[in-house]
């Protein structure tokens, strides 16, 4: 009887704590003030006046800055606004209304499915139901995706057109995809002419610590093994420097490269380049981008080792979580998840919803549970995790 007599008390205590969303820490975005002075000149390397339209593809030096680090040649590169979502977004509206390199139709003439890794990124998921993509989930392992079931819905199905994945430092799952992974995914035969990988990788840079997990190189990958068009690579800076005033990436192949801008030069006449000026200037080189990335890491890594210490401490046998080396979550698995976060709720401590993690939000194992420990300060995080601990005893006592 201890869990509900714990439950009543930290109902009692009426919390307001919020361990929703990934974001970054008013301490984290305080290590890129620097950038609020910036840029101190508006011409850009090639000598054009960075105040003025045009330069629809991004700056060279910006493309250059983050070459490396979202392994693709700065050619194949598009530099876009603060929101790698809205290039997501909007690259699914493209190829649902525009023609893409290999593909016959426009996918808004056809039945389009995509392969949605679980546990895995709502917003995602919330751009197919948007636009009436059918989502169909495929398990997780260690490595990534379970590949035998992606090889065989994507060899047996001409609807399969896409995979969402995030393969470094997941969300939520804070796993790397296995360099196999990433290998078959280039080269698995698929029904689709037109099957795209759409590779968000948000977290390419953010480590938690000197041990940086490594990704093999998918574009790569897919241009060796005959399939060039396949990958659609997505990052941003919103984790790196300013969460609402960074700057987010397209990458591909030269074809869709060609496509993608054939369609955003109907959007606008150029982008933000002050903004990506500002970025050159402050993070400078790859040096510099890992540099500032330690700061973060400095900042979040004891915020992840804070939750591991209570749930190990607290939950033991009950439940398992990951221990990512980067990124911005940890996965919980539980026995009634839903439960869990409906006693949350109650208790003033605001989790992710329940089946977020799952297309529809439908985790059929009622499993997930998403933590968030980056935004929080140390003692409001602890006393969140605390909480959720008495909740999951609670739910399953
Ligand atoms: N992709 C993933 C996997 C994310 O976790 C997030 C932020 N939570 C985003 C994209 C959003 O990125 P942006 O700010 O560039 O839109």
């Amino acid at each position: 009887m201890t869990a509900s007599r714990d439950y009543e008390a930290l109902v009692q205590r009426g919390l307001k704590l919020d361990l929703t969303r990934g974001k970054p820490s008013a301490q984290q975005l305080d290590l890129s003030d620097a950038m609020l002075k910036l840029p101190t000149t508006t011409k850009t390397g090639a000598g054009i006046d960075a105040r003025n339209y045009g330069d629809l593809q991004g700056l060279k030096e910006t493309r250059e800055l983050f070459s490396a680090a979202l392994q693709v040649p700065a050619g194949q590169l598009v530099v876009g606004g603060n929101s790698s979502l809205a290039v997501m977004h909007d690259t699914i509206v493209f190829a649902l209304l525009g023609t893409m390199p290999g593909a016959e139709r426009r996918w808004a003439e056809q039945e389009v499915t995509f392969l949605c890794p679980v546990p895995g990124y709502d917003r995602h998921f919330a751009i197919c139901e948007r636009y009436g993509i059918k989502m169909v989930a495929v398990p997780m392992t260690a490595e990534g995706p379970d590949m035998d079931v992606v090889e065989r819905l994507a060899a047996d199905d001409p609807a399969v057109k896409g995979i969402w994945c995030v393969p470094k430092y997941s969300n939520p799952s804070g796993i790397t995809y296995s360099d196999d992974v990433v290998r078959r995914l280039a080269a698995m035969p698929t029904a689709a002419a037109d099957f795209r990988v759409f590779w968000d990788n948000a977290y390419a840079v953010h480590h938690l610590s000197d041990q940086h997990d490594q990704l093999a190189d998918l574009l790569a990958l897919c241009e060796e093994y005959g399939n060039a068009d396949r990958a659609f690579v997505f990052g941003s800076t919103s984790k790196v420097t300013l969460a609402g005033s960074g700057i987010s990436f397209f990458g591909s192949s030269p074809a869709n490269v060609e496509w993608f801008l054939s369609h955003t030069a109907k959007q606008s006449i150029g982008p933000d380049k002050l903004n990506q000026l500002r970025h050159v200037e402050f993070l400078r080189d790859a040096d510099g981008i890992a540099a500032h990335m330690r700061g973060h890491a400095a900042i979040v890594a004891p915020k992840f080792e804070l939750v591991d210490q209570i749930l190990r401490k607290e939950l033991g046998e009950l439940a398992t979580w990951t221990a990512p080396h980067g990124g911005y979550f940890i996965t919980l698995e539980v026995p009634n998840a839903a439960d869990v976060v409906a006693r949350a709720k109650a208790a003033g401590i605001a989790l992710t919803p329940a089946g977020a993690t799952h297309p529809y939000g439908q985790d059929p194992d009622d499993r997930f549970i998403r933590i968030a420990p980056t935004f929080p300060d140390l003692e409001e995080l602890e006393q969140a995790i605390y909480g959720l601990t008495v909740c999951v005893r609670a739910a399953n006592a």
